[in-house]
């Protein structure tokens, strides 16, 4: 039980890779508010899974991407669960296009989501956390971001800049009891790579050199270390999950 007892704000967790971050914090004993733009079935299963575990998971609706939804959203939860020591900013988008025909929607939306929606959420769940110095941000950056991937100019962007996020959000509060990291997960099964063509797929997958796809638990339980007290040294950092494509 390396969470018991802590609370934990997951964005995008209706699904995909934030719904089993909320799975395994669950089972180590903490309390989850999953963040997502409506009601979901993943959130009522998360809820029947907490019960059955003896902590409680909130379904949280907001558009992290809308400061009029997400501010009074993300302000009430805090109040209600008495504050959060552990942020995840997992939800995001991709619209992917070439660069020269990209609409300027496309650019500004993931810009907005990926980014600006993670800097809206931690603004306030991070005085707290200074407040009380104590506490573990948590943002899903991407292989795309350290690396770069044509056809996703926009999303790479966000990633990167999520990555200059972090570091910079590391130095501030760092004395302050709060620690910041970055995951970069590389290519990982969910919704979000299902949409990706069969042949660019492949290509993907022959440039990783454990020859396979991620899991959701995998970065799920790289999420666990980073938010639990055996990475208490641990800030400013990006971990890769990523079967060493960043290597
Ligand atoms: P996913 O299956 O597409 O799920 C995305 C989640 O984000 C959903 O819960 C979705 O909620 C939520 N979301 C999207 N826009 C939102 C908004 N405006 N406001 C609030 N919530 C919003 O994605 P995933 O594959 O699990 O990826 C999760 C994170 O990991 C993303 O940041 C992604 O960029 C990153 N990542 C993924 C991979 C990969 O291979 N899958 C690799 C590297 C990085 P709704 O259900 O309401 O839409």
């Amino acid at each position: 039980m390396l969470l018991k007892g802590k609370n934990a704000l997951v964005t995008g967790a209706s699904r995909g890779i934030g719904k089993e971050i909320a799975k395994r914090f669950i089972d180590e004993g903490a309390s989850v508010w999953g963040l997502a733009t409506k009601p979901s079935e993943g959130a009522k299963e998360l809820a029947s899974y907490a019960a059955e575990r003896g902590v409680s998971f909130h379904e949280i609706v907001a558009d992290i991407g809308n400061a009029e939804s997400v501010t009074p959203a993300v302000t009430e939860a805090l109040k209600a669960s008495g504050g959060f020591q552990i942020l995840v900013n997992n939800a995001g988008i991709t619209r992917d296009g070439l660069s020269f025909r990209m609409k300027l929607e496309d650019w500004e939306s993931v810009l907005r989501i990926n980014l600006t929606g993670t800097f809206l959420v931690t603004q306030i769940v991070s005085s707290d956390m200074i407040r009380k110095r104590a506490g573990s941000i948590i943002n899903l950056s991407s292989i795309v971001g350290l690396h770069g991937q044509g056809g996703q100019v926009n999303y790479a962007a966000s990633k990167a800049g999520l990555i200059g996020y972090t570091k910079s959000l590391a130095k501030e509060t760092a004395g302050r009891g709060v620690r910041v990291n970055a995951i970069a997960p590389g290519f990982i099964v969910t919704e979000m790579t299902d949409v990706i063509p069969e042949d660019a797929k492949k290509t993907w997958l022959e440039s990783i050199p454990m020859k396979r796809a991620g899991s959701v638990t995998e970065v799920a339980n790289a999420a666990v270390f980073l938010a639990s007290d055996l990475s208490e040294y641990v800030t400013a950092q990006v971990i890769g999950v990523d079967g060493g494509m960043g290597a």
